[in-house]
């Protein structure tokens, strides 16, 4: 059975006290919760921070993006070796407000996935369509190009060291949910696009669910059978909103 694997998305949120509280709090609320796993995308002047707070603990910590070359005259750019320098376990790659606001097109995407699986970091690849996408039925051909470009780019194979998280445009934020089923329904897209290149690689897939995923939504989206835990922004600044879904995850 595939570990739940549920993450804290800050986004551009977050101080030296606040996440101070937010973590000690998190971590006393995991104390005897097993079974899940945890991590949390801090802002890259915090990682320092999350990694001395969060070192030799269970919940793991990363970067919300990654630049895809090792080094060089990128102002303003982080590359993999960085993350490391401060031990980051994960990064995100391709959420939907990189992909909108900072105009990062799928094979960019692609180009940090491989980048930041070559240096050794475990990427989650983040897809999904927006709402006019879906309203003119373009959902199942929107995300497989994302994933598509992916895994044209470092082979199925590599995505053993992956995770895909599915967030529908119109859910991040917005307080708008994917019910169950219609998550249920791309997560299952997704790994059936996996499985034409490999079985065994699409049945270990963790698929994390993101959009508005909340305690009060959390245990229904997670009881999905491919649906493989969430990614959180807005709820996981509150610690006990987070510990709530980190519950509803345990298996
Ligand atoms: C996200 O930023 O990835 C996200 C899912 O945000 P929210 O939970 O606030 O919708």
């Amino acid at each position: 059975m595939r570990q739940q694997f549920v993450a804290g998305n800050w986004k551009m949120h977050g101080g030296l006290a606040q996440n101070r509280r937010l973590l000690q709090d998190v971590l006393v609320g995991l104390a005897g919760v097993s079974g899940v796993e945890v991590a949390v995308f801090v802002p890259f002047p915090y990682l320092a921070q999350a990694q001395a707070a969060l070192a030799g603990t269970p919940v793991g910590w990363g970067a919300q993006t990654v630049n895809e070359h090792p080094q060089g005259a990128y102002t303003g750019e982080v590359s993999v070796a960085m993350l490391r320098d401060f031990a980051c376990r994960y990064v995100l790659v391709g959420h939907s407000e990189r992909r909108a606001i900072f105009g990062e097109s799928d094979a960019a995407v692609a180009e940090k996935f491989a980048a930041a699986l070559a240096g050794g970091l475990r990427p989650v690849l983040c897809v999904g369509e927006t709402l006019d996408q879906r309203e003119a039925g373009q959902t199942a051909a929107v995300v497989a190009a994302q994933l598509d470009a992916a895994l044209q780019r470092v082979g199925v194979a590599a995505l053993a060291n992956a995770v895909v998280a599915y967030e529908p445009v119109w859910a991040i934020g917005t307080g708008r949910t994917a019910s169950p089923e219609q998550a249920q329904e791309v997560h299952a897209a997704i790994r059936a696009q996996v499985a034409g290149a490999d079985a065994q690689v699409a049945e270990r897939l963790q698929i994390l669910y993101g959009g508005s995923m909340k305690p009060q939504n959390a245990a229904e989206l997670l009881a999905m059978p491919d649906i493989d835990g969430g990614l959180i922004g807005g709820a996981s600044l509150v610690a006990n909103d987070f510990l709530a879904i980190c519950r509803a995850a345990v298996r």
